[in-house]
């Protein structure tokens, strides 16, 4: 055990905070993630090379790995990238115009259903402008969603200019009050400078109180340079990620994203008017990672650092601590991973011991079986006392032996640990 116990603790020691090396190698792997979810290639690049300056040095949390702590950090400033917490578009009393601009395809005029169906739910008055005569049944198509949201729609006419179509909407506006005015686009399949020179007018003149850039999640690499060329020309204020609802990663949002700095607002989960959902950066954080289960460890075994730091003031390690911390552990989750991430369980284990339900269930069942001074005083446990506790909870006289050698290297173990972790210098490190 001797040589084990040194390789463990020199592991730990070495685990302490992240280095240089462990961040360099763990981005590696971090930025092969990103690139599979499309997230854009310089992008990618900066991140990673932001993150790996706050990465070394990092400390890590008891029960996690080193590669853990690492994924961890990147979550937390992937998340930090991504906005933080949801946002939504600030909206006046009245006077509101949303603009709805993006390549063609990404989504503009079903968004701007949505919108109007999510806003008028919240008590507001709006009306769709249907502004993209480039396709006949762009027009139509609005006016389809305009009759099922239950919200009037004005068709701009062919050839209509800017000015005249302002003049329209405020004619409208003056007979039937609206307080929220969501003007859907036309698109083109690229960016195209014609087409930019006319949003750039129409803008002019409806002046919106909100640009909203719709971005397929499916854009890829494109989405970079999309933000950036509609940013240029007619100033972004938000962002509208459609197609979440696909088997995109999420790349797009956070190319987006970085390249304007704008919010995402909100995020497209379906073709139908209710497929509309605020934008959270945590859950599409671990979607870019595609390592929503690591993260929902990391989280269980932050956990279980609680759980062990009360463990450590109750002091002296017995039967009874091990019951209750077997029955903490037991809510937080998938067990064989679980007891991997805490170091004073799993590297106690006897070899070959198989952490499995059953076996948990049959500690529980021992322990269970006996009296409270037998747990606190596992040194009483005399031969005839064992026998009992073997009958009384269905085993055999060797599983309450084996139960009771693990815990004593268990405790063994935890009392290395806790003077490591409290740190002082005089804890031996046994050679
Ligand atoms: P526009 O050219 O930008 O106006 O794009 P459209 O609004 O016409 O949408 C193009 C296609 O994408 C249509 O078939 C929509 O039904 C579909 N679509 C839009 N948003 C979403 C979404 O969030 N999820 C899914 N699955 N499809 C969407
Ligand atoms: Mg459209």
């Amino acid at each position: 055990l001797g040589n084990k116990l040194q390789d463990i603790l020199e592991r730990l020691r070495r685990e302490s905070t992240l280095t240089e090396t462990q961040v360099k190698a763990a981005m590696r792997e971090i930025r092969m993630a990103l690139l599979e979810a499309d997230v854009n290639f310089g992008v990618a690049r900066d991140f990673v090379a932001r993150v790996s300056e706050k990465a070394v040095g990092t400390e890590v949390l008891g029960s996690l790995t080193a590669g853990q702590q690492v994924v961890k950090v990147v979550h937390d400033e992937l998340i930090e990238t991504l906005g933080g917490t949801a946002h939504q578009p600030t909206l006046k009393n009245e006077g509101n115009v949303f603009f709805m601009v993006g390549l063609q395809g990404a989504g503009k005029t079903t968004s701007s259903g949505k919108l109007a169906q999510f806003y008028k739910s919240k008590g507001r008055r709006v009306l769709l402008v249907a502004a993209d005569t480039q396709r006949p049944a762009a027009r139509e198509q609005l006016r389809t969603l305009g009759q099922q949201v239950g919200v009037p729609v004005l068709e701009v006419a062919n050839g209509e200019t800017p000015a005249q179509t302002r003049q329209r909407v405020q004619d409208f506006l003056k007979t039937d009050f609206r307080d929220l005015v969501i003007v859907d686009t036309a698109g083109r399949l690229q960016i195209d400078e014609a087409l930019m020179d006319q949003l750039a007018d129409l803008s002019g003149a409806m002046q919106p109180t909100e640009t909203l850039l719709v971005v397929d999640a499916m854009t890829g690499q494109e989405a970079l340079n999309v933000a950036k060329a509609f940013d240029e020309r007619v100033s972004l204020s938000g962002l509208i990620i459609t197609k979440m609802d696909g088997d995109a990663r999420g790349g797009a949002a956070l190319s987006a994203r970085f390249q304007t700095g704008k919010p995402i607002y909100f995020a497209g989960t379906s073709e139908k008017l209710n497929g509309l959902e605020p934008f959270y950066p945590d859950r599409v954080a671990g979607r870019i990672l595609g390592m929503g289960d690591v993260l929902g460890l990391i989280e269980r075994a932050q956990q279980a650092d609680l759980a062990q730091m009360e463990m450590k003031k109750a002091g002296e390690f017995d039967l009874e601590d091990l019951l209750t911390q077997l029955r903490q552990i037991r809510k937080m989750g998938p067990l064989g991973e679980l007891m991997k991430l805490i170091p004073g369980m799993s590297r106690a284990l006897p070899e070959g011991f198989n952490v499995d339900e059953k076996q948990i269930q049959k500690i529980d069942a021992l322990i269970s079986s006996m009296t409270l001074k037998e747990r606190r005083n596992p040194g009483i446990l005399n031969a005839s006392r064992r026998r009992r506790i073997a009958s009384g909870s269905g085993s055999s006289v060797q599983e309450v032996n084996r139960l009771i050698k693990m815990h004593e290297q268990m405790k063994g173990m935890m009392k290395l640990l806790q003077g490591m972790q409290g740190g002082k210098p005089g804890a031996k490190m046994p050679k």
